[in-house]
């Protein structure tokens, strides 16, 4: 089998800087990362070795896991996929893992639901197919436990003993849970306003859990002090110095959209941004499959969806600007409420490149959304479900997006997590046990 490099982006620019090792030497023979070769930078493509660090020390861009990916044989690595277990390690020729990862303790998240959404489509107009990609079946709740996933085997590469994370909620629930199946230690950090039952799945698990008084941004920049400082030896903050790897466990989703259509791309996809980690992983995976030969390459198009209470990349969309600019988040919609997305730039080029686009919706049509999904397809959608259903009918009723073609709803957590987003639901009526007032509600 043919063994070819690609890299996220350009592979030209990569020209090794005087004195820093070169990376291939140390990658190579090193199985703890299965097929990932090396750390490339998205902005200048200079490569660095395969270690937590998450910025290039050239220009500061973000960096991204490159592989050398089994090219040549598509229809090989087609039937290894399918042989493979019922969650993400499926695609592990893929990701950066070492082999025979699915037998270590972990929570196997992922191969969760792809819907067919008949009566939502109905709803809106849709005729081309639509689909609800639904990971509130994820272990903990939410696509997190694909991310995390992905970050714990690194850090166990990396022989780091504490799980960390900086979370708008079901981050840090995710981080719990999996350091307690593998039997690290973990601390958390959160906002302090969180929705109660995201707080207590984060304390659950027994580990460590921190409150802190401020936005997530305010959490994030905190985190970052803690890893420069000697306290935070040791650690691996999934999100911040594990970033790389993280963001990894997003193209899973690719994958599986991809797969369960039978092995074929759909013409549009609409995926929540918070720190736009997911949706430009997303575009990754697809290309990849596009790459290896796994599905046919055609055009694919990549809407972001974002709360008006913090849609700093939809704002940035809308005005033409490449440039995404921090805001102070003020939405029910709290698992996106990033004001300051790292990825923002890059969700931008994308949803242009796809000929996508960013929109926004009110907290008043997330929960309309959330009703929809619920009452159509019996689906309980947490707010950030809700923003994706109600961005895809706002792209549709704009005509951004056409209805005649395939598209993929992403729903990313469970709606129990934010039951306040529809208080007020509760019983048609409330009656003593007999049928003289059953009747007497008006419901006989
Ligand atoms: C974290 C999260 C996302 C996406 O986050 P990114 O930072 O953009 O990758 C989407 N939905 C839910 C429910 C989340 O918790
Ligand atoms: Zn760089």
């Amino acid at each position: 089998m043919a063994v070819q490099t690609v890299a996220g982006t350009t592979q030209s620019a990569a020209s090794p800087s005087p004195g820093s090792a070169d990376p291939h030497e140390d990658a190579t023979g090193d199985k703890s990362f299965g097929p990932a070769a090396a750390l490339s930078c998205r902005e200048c493509g200079t490569r660095f070795p395969l270690s937590p660090v998450f910025a290039c020390q050239e220009c500061f861009g973000p960096l991204e896991v490159a592989y050398d990916l089994p090219l040549g044989d598509p229809e090989g690595l087609r039937r290894r996929i399918e042989a493979g277990p019922a969650n993400i390690w499926r695609y592990a020729p893929l990701l950066p893992v070492p082999a025979g990862v699915a037998e270590r303790p972990n929570l196997n998240p992922g191969w969760t639901k792809l819907v067919r959404a008949d009566n939502l489509a109905r709803e809106l107009g849709v005729t081309g197919g639509l689909h609800i990609k639904d990971d509130s079946g994820n272990p903990t709740h939410s696509f997190k436990d694909r991310v995390v996933a992905i970050a714990l085997e690194a850090a166990r590469a990396f022989g780091l003993t504490t799980l960390s994370c900086s979370s708008t909620g079901n981050l840090a629930g995710a981080v719990g849970a999996a350091a307690a199946r593998a039997g690290l230690r973990s601390c958390v950090f959160i906002p302090a306003d969180l929705e109660a039952p995201k707080v207590v799945m984060a304390a659950v698990y027994g580990g460590e859990l921190v409150a802190i008084e401020g936005t997530y941004d305010d959490v994030n920049r905190f985190c970052s002090e803690l890893i420069g400082d000697p306290v935070g030896e040791g650690w691996g903050f999934v999100n911040v110095n594990l970033r790389p790897y993280y963001g990894e466990g997003s193209k899973t989703l690719a994958y599986e959209i991809a797969e369960q259509l039978g092995w074929r791309l759909p013409d549009n996809l609409v995926v929540p941004i918070a720190s736009g980690s997911q949706l430009t992983k997303i575009d990754k995976g697809l290309k990849e499959l596009i790459a290896l030969g796994l599905v046919a390459d055609k055009p694919y198009r990549i809407y972001g969806a974002q709360a008006e209470g913090c849609s700093p990349v939809s704002a940035a969309f809308k005005a033409g600007h490449d440039v995404v600019r921090p805001v102070k988040p003020d939405t029910i919609a709290k698992s996106l409420a990033i004001g300051n997305p790292a990825d923002g730039p890059y969700v931008l080029d994308i949803a242009r490149r796809t000929g996508g686009a960013v929109e926004d919706v009110t907290d008043e049509q997330i929960v309309a959304a959330i009703r929809l999904l619920a009452r159509t397809e019996g689906i309980f959608a947490e707010t950030a479900g809700g923003v994706t259903v109600g961005v895809l009918r706002k792209l549709i009723e704009s005509g951004q997006l056409d209805p005649a073609e395939e598209t993929v709803v992403l729903n990313t957590g469970d709606g129990l997590k934010t039951l306040d987003a529809v208080a007020g639901t509760g019983p048609t009526a409330t009656i003593r046990p007999t049928l003289a007032a059953f009747r007497e509600a008006g419901l006989a």
